[in-house]
């Protein structure tokens, strides 16, 4: 396969050109570039990648203990077989995705520090023109692509959000957000307080709490947690079985797939008893004296938001021995030496971490512009949650919120090389998706009900994300079940696909 397609010069510019362009280098991303280099051989591509390496989330984010919540099983590519216990560390994972890149020879494939400022598309040349700046030197450089594969995820890595809650410059003690955690914190032998309930506090909490002073865990409200072994008893007893590791994958992928459904089923058709059974899992470690009320009692039903996983329930155990308070409560102010709560509890800490969550990346946070007109994605209506309509030759990566994003990364990815393949079959440059006259009278609705999922990043965000409509085509599911059987099925000479 060619790395490089041709190079164009002009007024001493140099421009790089590719049929595909990826961007991002994260799970998505080398996913995509794995599958354009065994589904379409013959092709160009290039992955630009603004971090200086590959993993994107699992790159980033550095604080202590950070691991996944999903399971390796389904997290992990289908191509390539996971090995390990299911709940895997960021350096695992790391690994993992580096043996992808070197078993398939993809790193030529891949440019770090290139961050991507502006793609603009022409229909004259049915091309985008994609410029990048070096991260390091601010150098500027020229691509262009026929079509381009938004790997970028879901979430801006140079910054976490915060809150912002009055008089936090005065505080007088050091202010880490979890998505920057700086390598060299000391925090051990430390008083420090946690905001923000969520899979990032329940994974970093455990991790430091033994070392801390003390650590004071202070969330608006609270989430679900499940708990449960680090070890996936039909996968074990497969490796002892000595069953090829292929297998094991494709048929722990399905046991857990189908778990996951029958879960997912049960908290729509009994959210009370899923609700007790999961609030049973952190009586069961915390005790019949502990407060599970109000600390662990969200007042929503479970999966309206992503439940997280607490292997061995790690976090419970940190606070069952002590090292953790829990204090559900809302901050009405810093001070110089910590936190006043609503209720007019204080609470003095060396640290306050915030795991406050995320500013959503729309789109890469990349100028996009179509023959010159600035591309307004809340103008647009997505195509199955991939693509949308006006914007041509570009398709979306945006994995599940409640199951593992590497399944949807997969698919997307075979759809992505049908498509590719289906184009030059057609001898066409360029496709576009567009409401079909059945279309046009359907009621447009947000791009996520907010009533089915609604943690508050994508709610912030929300007004910049295009719509979507009330048939199925023109809705991202979140079903893998669904996905499984209709992506692979769409008719991509269907009325909504325009080729030209
Ligand atoms: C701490 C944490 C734990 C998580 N655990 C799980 C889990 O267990 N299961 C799960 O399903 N999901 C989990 N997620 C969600 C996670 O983000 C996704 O699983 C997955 O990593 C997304 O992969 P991605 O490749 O699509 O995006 P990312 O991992 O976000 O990678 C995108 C890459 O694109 C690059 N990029 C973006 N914009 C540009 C640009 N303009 N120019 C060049 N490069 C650009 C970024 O630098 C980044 O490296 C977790 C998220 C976090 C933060």
């Amino acid at each position: 396969m060619t790395t490089v397609a041709t190079e164009h010069k002009s007024d001493d510019i140099v421009t790089e050109e590719f049929d595909v362009l990826i961007v991002g280098a994260g799970v998505a991303g080398v996913g995509g570039a794995y599958h354009l280099s065994t589904q379409r051989p013959n092709g160009s591509f290039v992955v630009l990648e603004s971090q200086e390496s590959f993993g994107g989330t699992w790159w980033s984010h550095n604080y202590p203990g950070i691991r996944s919540d999903s399971d390796l099983h389904t997290y992990g590519y289908k191509f390539k077989p996971w090995t390990g216990p299911p709940i895997a560390t960021a350096e695992e994972i790391l690994k993992y995705m580096g043996e992808v890149i070197n078993e398939n020879d993809l790193a030529s494939h891949i440019r770090y520090k290139h961050r991507i400022e502006s793609a603009s598309w022409s229909s004259e040349k049915n091309k985008w023109f994609i410029q990048a700046e070096l991260t390091d030197t601010g150098e500027k450089k020229y691509f262009t692509a026929n079509f381009l594969w938004m790997c970028q995820g879901y979430y801006r890595h140079s910054e976490g959000y915060t809150p912002d809650w009055p008089e936090m410059d005065s505080y007088q003690g050091e202010i880490v957000h979890t998505e920057t955690w700086p390598k060299d914190l000391v925090y051990e032998g430390k008083k420090v307080i946690v905001i923000g309930s969520g899979a990032s506090s329940a994974t970093l909490i455990p991790a430091i709490a033994e070392k801390c002073e003390h650590v004071t865990l202070v969330q608006r409200s609270p989430i679900y947690y499940s708990t449960g072994r680090n070890r996936d008893d039909l996968a074990e007893t497969l490796r002892e079985l000595d069953v090829d590791p292929d297998w094991i994958h494709e048929i722990v992928r399905r046991k857990i797939l189908r778990d996951t459904a029958i879960f997912f089923k049960r908290t729509l058709e009994k959210p009370d008893e899923v609700r007790e059974e999961l609030l049973n899992g952190i009586r069961n470690v915390l005790g019949p004296d502990y407060e599970i009320e109000p600390h662990f009692t969200p007042d929503y039903k479970p999966w309206r938001q992503r439940v997280a996983y607490v292997p061995d329930a790690d976090f419970f155990e940190s606070i069952k021995a002590g090292y953790v308070s829990v204090v559900t409560d809302e901050i009405e102010t810093f001070t110089e030496t910590g936190v006043v709560l609503k209720s007019g509890e204080t609470h003095d800490a060396d640290i306050v971490v915030t795991a406050t969550g995320f500013n959503m990346n729309v789109l890469g946070d990349i100028d996009f512009t179509i023959d010159d007109e600035p591309l307004v994605l809340s103008d647009t209506v997505t195509y199955r949650g991939m693509m949308f309509t006006g914007v041509p030759n570009l398709l979306w990566v945006f994995g599940y919120f409640r199951g593992s994003w590497t399944y949807r990364a997969d698919l997307l990815a075979d759809f992505v090389c049908r498509l590719l393949t289906h184009m030059e079959a057609r001898g066409a440059p360029r496709v576009e998706v567009r409401l079909r006259d059945e279309d046009k009278d359907m009621e447009l609705l947000p791009w996520q009900d907010p009533e089915s999922f609604n943690p508050s990043y994508l709610l912030r965000a929300m007004p910049f994300l295009p719509k979507s409509g009330a048939k199925p085509e023109w809705h991202h599911s979140q079903d893998y079940w669904e996905d499984t059987q209709v992506i692979p099925a769409i008719d991509l000479d269907g009325d909504e696909f325009i080729y030209q």
